[in-house]
């Protein structure tokens, strides 16, 4: 047997890297801001345990764009690096001075540490031909020295005069990327995926006012205690997210720290029109640091509609930090963002049924998705899950019923033969209306289903509900019920019932092979045609699915 260490060349490394490590490239800015990020948050830790002695000022991070020279800057007043560290960490691809320093000092607010890989800094290369470094060390014996590489396996290492402590690094931007020597760009970049972090972040550039204010909100409003803010600040927050969205319905402030780490806060927003797209999607963020709007997985499918933010560093992200599949920090997640928002929903629904009633267009949507597709949430749901009440006299306040509640109302009247309750809903006030008036002529209480959503809902639905049987309004209703029509009078003769029979056949052929005609009661219409609940379903399946 053979035993032996593979051998990594580093010239056939490094452009994979510069390549292939990340598809986008204007991560760059977001990896080298996170190293400044982090080195003052190291420092920070140092000063408060006192390995750090001396007073340190105010951190902050500017970020510099030259476009005669050609350069972009990125400035700190962080822990900084000696030669030897320089060595120890720019030299060494795939070691993580993060990592380290996260096993060293446990317990000393390890979680605001952003690097996990080791290999962030060098994204540097997919955009610059050279790499300069000037760095000092805040330990006051510590020469300056300034790194230099063009993304080459060689680097050359020297003394600087730099005097103030913490990290300058330099890039010399490549032809292909002149893209980034536009200011518009790098604004554009710094506010996608450095809105938040825990550090003021300047953008210096010629045309700047050089008073601007820093470019990101150092404190987001999911980073504080939710008992330290008000209704008022939460939607401040949404504003701030989302400039143009009409006020969210509320919102769920997620704060665990065990067994996960979990921040964020998550807003229902008004739905106008349930199928419309949804452009404002909740944003995924690891330590402040913005990663993507791709949340699939970590966030339960049902509630992609909600807007807002989910922050945790427990989030397994591979270099490209898009996330793993099946990862049981991620399936834990899902499953908390589920019972949270269940937990909501019922609290409301407990203590303020009238307002979460005045809700349900919007809301509705969600519980409705959330009890077809997810099991959990099912269970939960149907404690809150409202039918809206088809009203007779007009203009009155809506009514709702739970499913108990429409079941204590109509459960006598509204079985069919298997014993089943009969719920009895309407896809169209106007088109069924004269369904609805002969229905109620006889005391039955009918629910409004016409949302986009309600034919699979009602489909899945009565597959979970097992006792319950949904009947459009205007099927066969009659012959299904207990209460029978056998002592209802029809008021046509056999004729006119043959002719009007021949009339709807012609008008939907193929589909109606059973058209009754029947007298109601008095107040209500004449004449009735029914067709069998199930045809008319697949033909609304069929119409759902076409083009
Ligand atoms: P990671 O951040 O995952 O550790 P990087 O490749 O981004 O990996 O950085 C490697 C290491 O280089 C860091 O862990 C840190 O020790 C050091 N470093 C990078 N940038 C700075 C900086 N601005 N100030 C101090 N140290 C830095
Ligand atoms: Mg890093």
């Amino acid at each position: 047997m053979q035993k032996g260490t593979i051998q990594v060349h580093t010239e056939n490394i490094f452009p994979i890297i510069k390549k292939f490590l990340y598809s986008d490239h204007d991560i760059f800015l977001r990896e080298l801001i996170s190293n400044a990020v982090d080195a003052s948050q190291k420092l920070k830790t140092l000063s408060s345990i006192g390995e750090a002695k001396g007073e340190f000022g105010d951190m902050l991070i500017e970020v510099k764009l030259d476009e005669e020279k050609k350069t972009i800057t990125i400035s700190d007043r962080g822990i900084g690096m000696s030669a030897a560290e320089v060595e120890k960490y720019l030299n060494q691809v795939a070691f993580s001075g993060a990592e380290e320093f996260v096993k060293k000092y446990k317990g000393q607010n390890e979680n605001a540490i952003i690097g996990k890989f080791g290999l962030g800094f060098y994204s540097a290369f997919m955009v610059s031909d050279k790499v300069e470094v000037f760095t000092k060390s805040f330990k006051e014996d510590a020469p300056a020295v300034r790194w230099e590489c063009d993304g080459s396996p060689e680097y050359t290492l020297e003394e600087t005069g730099k005097a103030e402590r913490g990290t300058d690094i330099v890039l010399h931007i490549n032809e292909d990327s002149a893209e980034f020597l536009d200011a518009e760009r790098i604004r554009g970049i710094l506010n996608k995926f450095c809105r938040f972090l825990p550090v003021p972040i300047y953008f210096r550039h010629k045309d700047e006012e050089k008073e601007a204010a820093p470019i990101n909100n150092t404190q987001p409003a999911w980073k504080k205690k939710p008992s330290d803010l008000t209704a008022e600040d939460y939607q401040n927050f949404y504003k701030e997210l989302y400039p143009y969205n009409e006020p969210p319905l509320f919102w769920i402030h997620l704060n665990v720290d065990y067994p996960f780490n979990l921040t964020g806060i998550l807003y229902f927003p008004k739905i106008k029109q349930s199928y419309e797209i949804q452009k404002d999607k909740i944003q995924l963020y690891s330590n402040q640091v913005f990663v993507t709007e791709e949340v699939k997985d970590i966030v339960p499918e049902f509630l992609m509609l909600l807007q807002g933010v989910i922050d945790s560093p427990d989030i397994p992200l591979n270099v490209s930090r898009s996330y793993l599949q099946g990862d049981p920090n991620v399936k834990k997640i899902n499953n908390h963002i589920t019972k949270k928002v269940a937990d909501k929903l019922e609290e409301l629904f407990n203590k303020e049924r009238k307002e979460f009633e005045g809700k349900w267009d919007s809301l509705g949507l969600f519980v409705k998705y959330g009890m077809m597709t997810d099991d959990k949430f099912f269970e939960r749901a149907n404690k809150f899950h409202l039918f809206e009440l088809v009203s007779k006299e007009e203009g009155a306040e809506k009514k709702f019923n739970t499913l108990e509640e429409y079941r204590m109302a109509t459960e006598t009247l509204q079985k069919n033969k298997e014993g089943k309750l009969v719920i009895l809903y309407t896809t169209d006030l106007v088109q069924q209306d004269a369904y609805i008036r002969a229905a109620e002529a006889r005391n039955f209480v009918v629910v409004k289903l016409d949302t986009i959503i309600d034919p699979s809902f009602v489909n899945q639905i009565e597959m979970k509900w097992s006792d319950v049987h949904f009947t459009r309004v205007d099927s066969d209703i009659t012959d299904n019920l207990i209460d029978k029509q056998e002592n209802l009078e029809s008021v046509l003769s056999k004729d006119e019932e043959t002719a009007l029979k021949e009339l709807f056949d012609i008008k939907t052929p193929g589909l109606t092979t059973t058209v009754e005609v029947k007298g109601l009661s008095t107040d209500a219409p004449p004449v009735v045609a029914t067709r069998p609940e199930f045809m008319r379903r697949m033909k609304d399946m069929a119409a759902m699915s076409g083009p």
